[in-house]
């Protein structure tokens, strides 16, 4: 069997703008849909070649709005993946949703062709709150959408929540978790708000709006991972939680450094040794792939030991944390000076050692940003010491530095 990958299709449109959104997704660009649609079956079917020593065993359809796409279009893009691409029996296959763009008649479809998995946008159960950052729903809407899953018979459902959003207090806060509770996820995403540069949100604290402070997104979070770890749920990640065996195989991709393959407009690639991205930009991605303009916006090759500032800054959003020597035989680097930080951490309360694994706790996922810049400062310290004794041992010519600059 080939190694495994992850897929992901991205679906850029959404029926209006959401005030903090930062994801590529466009409103009131649906009469592009059919030439996107085209543009995407033809990314697919010329993509699937390069994998085709890998077992796809995650899709994940993202946006954007996949549910606002349609049920004809997401059909023909399941059944082209299926087509082209080696899927495995069992493989996670997730949609995303907003409630008001789901029916049981289109999910009962859907899962017929293969979606097991629902990821969908609550973000909260005060409608005050949800029209404050002009979410297209209501919570009426949700607990429906919820009930359409379920009839649909699909039981794998994670549900989105964001704290920190305007004019939200602790009760309101702690009464959309419950509310959340009450539909029963499998799964549930729960975010700090961000207020992202170049958003109608941003605009807003320009002109003086205020939102939740950082003291108050801290203990939202801190009271939520003790809510729902008594509702049964397990922290995997800082902020996703899930019921015993309902972790999301895709998004552990993303933090376990594996390989996935994005597709479509804003899509991001880990894949064959490389990290690319397609343009950010409808018109031009439509045209790069019927006409053979330029696709891609980034790309770098990442020699697999090169991989070590990934291994931290990622692994160390989960719950799985890093190993000292998984650290050094992957990546040929000392662990000591990291050790010994995470036990200054630990007496801290920010970090846990299970075995010779090390993890942070919900106080030091709170400080994350902060503690992996310090590790990673740790670890370039280490690679420039590294590289000298080799210079010294001979290893190394001493005019490489100079060729890079050092
Ligand atoms: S529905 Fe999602 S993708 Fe669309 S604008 Fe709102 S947050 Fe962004």
């Amino acid at each position: 069997m080939g190694e495994t990958l992850g897929l992901y299709l991205h679906i850029p449109f959404c029926r209006s703008k959401c005030d903090y959104c930062d994801f590529y997704s466009l409103a009131g660009q649906d009469g592009r849909m059919d030439e996107y649609q085209k543009a995407l079956l033809r990314h697919i079917g010329e993509s699937a070649p390069l994998a085709k020593k890998s077992v796809v065993n995650s899709i994940y359809i993202g946006g954007g709005t996949p549910s606002w796409y349609g049920e004809k279009r997401l059909t023909e893009l399941l059944s082209a993946v299926k087509k082209k691409f080696n899927v495995a029996k069992g493989a996670e296959v997730t949609l995303e949703v907003n409630p008001d763009s789901v029916t049981e008649k289109m999910l009962r479809h859907l899962r017929r062709m293969g979606v097991n998995r629902i990821s969908m946008g609550m973000q909260s159960a005060c409608d005050a709150e949800l029209q404050a950052v002009h979410r297209p729903h209501t919570f009426q809407q949700v607990v429906d959408g919820v009930a359409a899953v379920r009839e649909a018979r699909i039981r794998n459902l994670n549900l989105d929540l964001i704290y920190g959003l305007p004019g939200q207090t602790e009760e309101s806060w702690q009464d959309s978790v419950e509310k959340a509770l009450e539909l029963k996820p499998e799964h549930l995403s729960c975010y700090g708000l961000t207020v992202e540069p170049g958003t109608p949100l941003a605009a807003r604290v320009e002109r003086g709006e205020r939102l939740p402070d950082d003291d108050t997104q801290a203990n939202l979070y801190l009271w939520t991972v003790e809510r729902l770890a008594q509702a049964g749920y397990q922290q995997y990640e800082i902020s996703n939680f899930a019921k015993t065996g309902f972790q999301s195989r895709h998004n552990l991709k993303y933090w376990m450094g594996r390989p996935y393959m994005g597709l479509g407009a804003a899509a991001h690639s880990d894949f064959g040794g490389c990290r690319y991205a397609f343009v950010r930009d409808l018109e031009q991605y439509i045209r790069g792939v019927l006409e053979g303009g330029p696709l891609l916006s980034e790309s770098e090759q990442i020699p697999p030991r090169e991989r070590c500032s990934e291994y931290l800054m990622l692994r160390l959003r989960t719950v799985h944390g890093i190993e000292e020597w998984e650290y050094r035989r992957e990546y040929y680097m000392n662990f000591d000076p990291l050790a010994a930080k995470l036990s200054e951490y630990e007496q801290n309360g920010w970090a846990v050692r299970a075995g010779r694994r090390w993890h942070f706790t919900p106080e030091g996922f709170l400080l994350s940003n902060r503690l992996i810049g310090e590790l990673l400062e740790l670890q370039e310290a280490a690679t420039l010491s590294n590289t000298l004794e080799k210079i010294r041992g001979g290893e190394l010519p001493g005019n490489m530095l100079k060729k890079n600059g050092g």
